[in-house]
Parts: C-alpha cells; sequence; structure tokens
C-alpha cells in the first residue's frame, strides 16, 4: 500500500445488537485463538495498537492509561496503606503497574487465566506494562481468578478486578455475580477495598447499574464512577466496594497527600481533584443507578447486549 492509501482492514466493534463501532486498521500484527479466547493486536490508525479479546476492544496505545488509572488510583488511595493487592485478569500488565506506583504495595499478585494472553502482552504490548510484568514485587499466576480467591489463604487490602466484559459463553461472567463478590470481601482485610470495571455507562447501562447493586450487596460502602475512554467511543463504569472507607469522601487533600508519600508518579489522566468529579453523576445516570439493575446471581449471571 502506497503512503496516504488507507487500508481496506477493518475492526467493527459491536456494542449492542444495533451499533457498532468502525475502527479502520492499518495492519493485522497478530490473530490468533488460546484455550479461552481470540486474540487480535490490531495496528489502527487512529488509536494505535490495541488489544482485542473475543472481539472486544481491551486497550489502546492511543488511551490505555485513562482506563487503567481510573480503575486502580481511586481505589488504592481509599485504602490508607495497602500493602498485599490482588489484581485478577490485567493481561496487558498495565492494571499492574499502576498499582505498583504506590511505593506502600509490598506484594502485588497478578491472577490471569490465560498464559498466551500475558505472554503475548510480556512480548508486544512493552508500551503497556513497561516492565511491571517483571517487577520484582509482582507475582504472577496462571487460573481463574475466582478459583484463585476460593484457594487464597491470607487477606488482600485492595483487589481490583480487570477481567473482560461478561460475555455469554466467556469466560468471566462469573466473576461479576454476588457469590464472587462475597468470596473477594471474605479475602480482604478490614479496612479492604475492592474495585472493579464495570462496563459501559452508555451501550451496557443495565449491566453497568447491576454490578453497582451486586457490589453494593457484598459491601458496606459502594460507589460506581466513570470516566470517557476515546477508543471504547463510551464513558466507562467502574465500581468500588469498600469495607471501612468511603471513595465518594475522600478529599482532595486526603488524596494529594497519600500521592506524595506514596510517591506515585506519571500520572497523565488522574488527579486528586478530579477523583471527587469521578463519582459526580448527572441527574439521569443517578436516576438509572437508583432504579435500573438487578442482583446478578451465579444462576443468574449477566451479559453485555451484544
Ligand atoms: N482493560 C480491559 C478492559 O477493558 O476491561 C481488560 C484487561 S485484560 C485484557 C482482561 C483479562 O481478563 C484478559 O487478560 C483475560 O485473560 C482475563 N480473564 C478473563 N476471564 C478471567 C478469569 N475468569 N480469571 C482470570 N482472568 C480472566
Amino acid at each position: 500500500m502506497s503512503a496516504g492509501e488507507v487500508s481496506p482492514i477493518l475492526f467493527v466493534e459491536h456494542q449492542t445488537p444495533y451499533t457498532s463501532v468502525t475502527h479502520r486498521v492499518r495492519k493485522v500484527v497478530y490473530a490468533g485463538t488460546t484455550q479461552y479466547q481470540r486474540v487480535e493486536l490490531l495496528d489502527t490508525y487512529d488509536f494505535g495498537l490495541c488489544l482485542v479479546l473475543d472481539g472486544k476492544l481491551q486497550s489502546s496505545a492511543f488511551d490505555e492509561w485513562i482506563y487503567h488509572e481510573a480503575l486502580v488510583h481511586p481505589a488504592m488511595l481509599t485504602h490508607p496503606h495497602p500493602r498485599r493487592v490482588a489484581i485478577i485478569g490485567g493481561g496487558e500488565g498495565a492494571t499492574a503497574r499502576e498499582a505498583l506506583k504506590h511505593s506502600c504495595v509490598e506484594e502485588a499478585v497478578m491472577v490471569d487465566l490465560d498464559r498466551e494472553v500475558v505472554e503475548l502482552a510480556r512480548r508486544r504490548l512493552r508500551f503497556m506494562h513497561r516492565g511491571a510484568l517483571d517487577h520484582p514485587k509482582l507475582k504472577l499466576v496462571f487460573m481463574d481468578g475466582r478459583k484463585f480467591l476460593e484457594e487464597a489463604e491470607h487477606g488482600f487490602d485492595v483487589i481490583i478486578v480487570d477481567v473482560t466484559d461478561p460475555l455469554a459463553g466467556g469466560p468471566s461472567y462469573l466473576l461479576y455475580t454476588k457469590e464472587f463478590y462475597d468470596l473477594a470481601s471474605s479475602k480482604l482485610t478490614e479496612e479492604g477495598v475492592l474495585a472493579t470495571q464495570a462496563t459501559s455507562t452508555t451501550y451496557s447501562l443495565e449491566c453497568f447499574a447491576s454490578i453497582a447493586k451486586t457490589v453494593a450487596s457484598s459491601f458496606p460502602i459502594a460507589r460506581a464512577y466513570k470516566a470517557w475512554v476515546p477508543s471504547y467511543s463510551s464513558e466507562w463504569g467502574f465500581v468500588i466496594g469498600s469495607k471501612r472507607h468511603d471513595p465518594a469522601k475522600l478529599s482532595a487533600k486526603t488524596i494529594a497527600e497519600r500521592l506524595r508519600r506514596r510517591g506515585v508518579k506519571a500520572l497523565k489522566f488522574y488527579t486528586a481533584r478530579l477523583h471527587r468529579q469521578l463519582f459526580t453523576h448527572p441527574k439521569y445516570l443517578e436516576k438509572a443507578l437508583k432504579e435500573r439493575g438487578r442482583l446478578i446471581k451465579d444462576d443468574q449471571p449477566i451479559y453485555m447486549p451484544a
């Protein structure tokens, strides 16, 4: 293809059965199927290199740091002194990268189901993990995240759930249920905090509201929050469950102090002043979080609309 010519390759991401987002692809860098999922590395014109699992864009070079900073830092800063962190999923290693920025962390365990995805990330997504996959404080475990927590004996201060969206027949839908959040809560210390990605506030509002309701059924404090992620063409939802401290009550002063004391550097999205705004919702979203969604159970799972 000569310079200026545009490749005919299109990546079509279905958000619902009626709405899809199309990315024009310069080059398919990798495409394959592991024991658990279909994996693609797509070099796209507008968002650079993207990791796609089972047809869902996971992260892009253009803006992965928005999602990963939004997922990690509010929970890490809600805990006054997180020492042991569990990351469930997190295949690219970017969640681990962000958690390990907190100097108080003594040990992080990253539990991903799919060794092939992590090894591919180690080789081809260095700009995302930036060596975090080989960090001396990080222990890598390859197994189902729920089974790991069932077998884990000691408590974690923070559990970050960074798994794929709940897809029918996919590997992660049982990590969005009441049984899972009750299990996670039992593996957290008494000031423990859980954060989970909670899908799109636009295309899967029912799913987002249900995850928020279900976390709230397992934790005394539960807060839904969101951040716009350009490569997802959507505002993205997250939920924190906390056993003692309310993330939405943290002052910018306390956050700034904790960031400084822990030596958290190289942030591109999250700030002490932005924190509260993440938890401040427009009226329609407040209403939807109150009135929509249902309890997600193992025998009544929830799936993405597409
Ligand atoms: N940033 C992405 C997003 O937008 O949500 C997710 C990060 S990462 C690519 C998702 C990871 O979840 C994948 O590496 C996948 O292997 C892992 N995963 C899916 N189901 C899992 C399970 N049951 N236990 C552990 N890891 C799982």
